[in-house]
């Protein structure tokens, strides 16, 4: 009897992988650091009323005695549904490391690093450039059966260049561009993303209005592959909020909890869709070693974090000790969770090879 649970337990694992996953949603959250979500949050910056404007409600909001039950209180969904069905990778703590391959250490450049697979000394600033690399997103777009089913959500504008929008003919709803309403929600989402007051320029759109404009066009179109890129984190990082900053990133850790339970009552996404979630880099250790900063002035700003889960991907939560993992290893990891090898006329980082294979 023992026997034959253990072999159709194997069974069920090694055919679990054997089936890729059918669809893909790729999540980035500006300039998160993985301190924060292997730690919850950090008294340094919680408790200093000069980041946190009201160190009361913070401590009530995200205050727990250990680093384990303050990381739950902060983002239950990552922690409760992607720490036991998915892998969270980058606790440094436990000798899990993933960093930046390229030099900069801001945004422009990891997301190119992400996407394309590669750090490419071409991008080196934050400027509006069309990215001269073809991403996973533009190979997987030219897939049969993915062709004109990858879009691309994001609040800052400059990913709309980092995934060469025009090039790659992916859609890219991105700052504050009004959509075609097609919808009564659409028109609502349109008026909304046209009036609300802007906090952080034009490049920017709220986070929540990303979010709810993704939701919607999944509803009415049913993408295979979607980038949903957010950005807010880091701009409030910038102004020294870090209360605000921890309160948004609780706000994306619900999104996604809402998008993975809609998701799941949708028939083509349920139980055939992976996530995987991750940072275009990390930022300073304390206030004083510059936490609103990254990038080479602020140390240890390279290390950056990753979380999956679904079809391909092991349950095997938090990850320990390994060999370092590379930012550019992600784009070639997205390709084979839905079953491709992702080449291109560029280098491209090795997947990662405990993620979408039979490999532990
Ligand atoms: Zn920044």
């Amino acid at each position: 009897m023992q026997r034959i649970f253990f072999l159709l337990s194997f069974f069920v694992s090694v055919s679990a992988l054997a089936q890729p996953a059918q669809n893909l949603i790729l999540v980035t959250l500006d300039g998160v650091r993985w301190q924060e979500i292997f730690n919850g949050a950090d008294s340094t910056l919680l408790f200093d009323p000069v980041y946190s404007r009201d160190t009361a409600s913070a401590r009530k909001q995200f205050w727990a005695a250990t680093p384990t039950e303050r990381r739950k209180l902060f983002m239950p969904f990552l922690w409760n549904t992607i720490g036991q069905q998915g892998q969270l990778y980058g606790n440094r703590q436990q000798g899990s490391r993933i960093n930046v391959s390229n030099p900069h250490w801001f945004s422009y450049p990891g997301y190119n690093e992400i996407l394309s697979g590669y750090a490419d000394d071409r991008i080196k600033s934050n400027d509006k450039i069309d990215n001269p690399n073809v991403t996973v997103l533009e190979f997987l777009n030219q897939q049969p059966g993915y062709a004109g089913k990858v879009a691309v959500f994001s609040s800052w504008d400059v990913i709309e260049a980092a995934v060469n929008e025009k090039r790659s003919g992916i859609p890219a709803s991105s700052a504050n561009e009004a959509s075609q309403p097609v919808t009564g929600a659409d028109s609502l989402l349109s008026d909304m993303t046209t009036l609300y007051p802007r906090e952080f320029g034009d490049g920017v759109r709220a986070d929540f209005l990303t979010y709810f404009s993704a939701r919607q066009y999944i509803k009415e179109k049913q993408p295979r592959v979607l980038f949903l890129s957010f950005d807010e984190t880091d701009d409030l990082a910038h102004a020294g909020r870090y209360l605000d900053h921890l309160r948004m990133v609780q706000s994306i850790d619900r999104y996604l909890a809402d998008l993975w339970q809609m998701i799941q009552r949708m028939p083509q996404y349920a139980g055939k869709t992976s996530i995987v979630i991750t940072t275009d880099h990390g930022r300073g250790h304390t206030p004083k070693a510059r936490w609103k900063d990254h990038g080479t002035k602020t140390v240890d700003s390279y290390q950056i974090w990753m979380a999956a889960m679904g079809p391909g991907i092991r349950a095997t939560g938090e990850q320990g000790s390994g060999p370092v993992l590379f930012q550019n290893q992600i784009a070639a990891t997205l390709a084979r969770l839905l079953g491709f090898t992702f080449t291109s006329d560029h280098p491209v980082g090795p997947p990662i090879d405990t993620i979408g294979s039979d490999k532990r």
